[in-house]
């Protein structure tokens, strides 16, 4: 079964009305293949804005972060209701800068993965381990305790995109290496299957996230299990179409 293929913009804390437009027309007027689902995060207060620019069918703005309350005394959160009403179709959950810089752990990213997905986005849900772990040699280990947490309360799995970023690739220029990927997105995809039968695990889209850019990612074309990149630093610059297009 053909997965398909998907690049999501990942611009973190960066970007203002001037830049996000510029971005944003680049992918309106850039040709991409049809075949192709791209969804930008722009920072929550550009949401609206972004999804006002967009106007290729294929691509589609996406949150950064929601949280797991619909309303209420939660100042400084942004409710999935909110995310939807501003034309988002998606959410990035589990970020590792969420995980590292503010606390959250496997079971908030559960959480908000469920509810999320209870109230109608699409979630990207990012997995990986840090430097330390992968020099101990427990990186499958890892993925999998925080896979576990979300199996254990999410079992339709139809509007989730995993996203395995290894921390140690993320910001750092230092990529994994396309068979390093493809090794661990088989056996990220062998555990969904024993975890969620293997239906499940041949539809869900596995990309990896980590210093990807212009140049790498069609290094990574070949690789069978790996379906799509999550993009930080490459996202905010040109570049990114050659990402978009490095399947085709
Ligand atoms: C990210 O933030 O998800 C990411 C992969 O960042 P970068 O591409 O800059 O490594």
């Amino acid at each position: 079964m053909a997965r398909t293929f998907f690049v999501g913009g990942n611009f973190k804390l960066n970007g203002n009305k001037q830049s996000i437009k510029e971005i944003v027309e680049r992918i309106n007027k850039a040709s991409i293949p049809q075949n192709v689902e791209v969804v930008l995060c722009p920072p929550a207060p550009y949401l609206d804005y972004a999804a006002g620019l967009v106007s290729k069918p294929q691509v589609s703005v996406g949150a950064q972060n929601a949280y797991y309350k619909a309303a209420g005394a939660f100042t400084g959160e942004n409710s999935v209701e909110q995310i939807k009403d501003v034309g988002a179709k998606w959410v990035i959950i589990g970020h590792s800068e969420r995980r590292t810089l503010f606390k959250e752990t496997d079971e908030e990213v559960a959480e908000k993965t469920k509810f999320a997905l209870d109230q109608g986005l699409g979630v990207i849900l990012c997995i990986g381990e840090t430097l330390e772990e992968k020099k101990a040699g427990v990186t499958l280990k890892v993925v999998e305790t925080q896979l576990n947490a979300v199996i254990a309360q999410v079992k339709d799995w139809s509007n989730v995109v995993v996203a395995y970023e290894p921390v140690w690739a993320i910001g750092t220029g230092l990529a994994a290496t396309p068979e390093d990927a493809q090794d661990i997105h088989a056996s990220i995809r062998k555990y969904l299957s024993e975890k969620l039968g293997a239906d499940v695990a041949e539809k869900t889209r596995i990309l990896y996230g980590g210093s990807a850019n212009g140049s790498n990612a069609v290094t990574f074309k070949d690789k069978k299990d790996v379906d799509g990149f999550l993009v930080g630093g490459a996202s905010l610059k040109p570049e990114f179409v050659d990402i978009i297009n490095s399947r085709n």
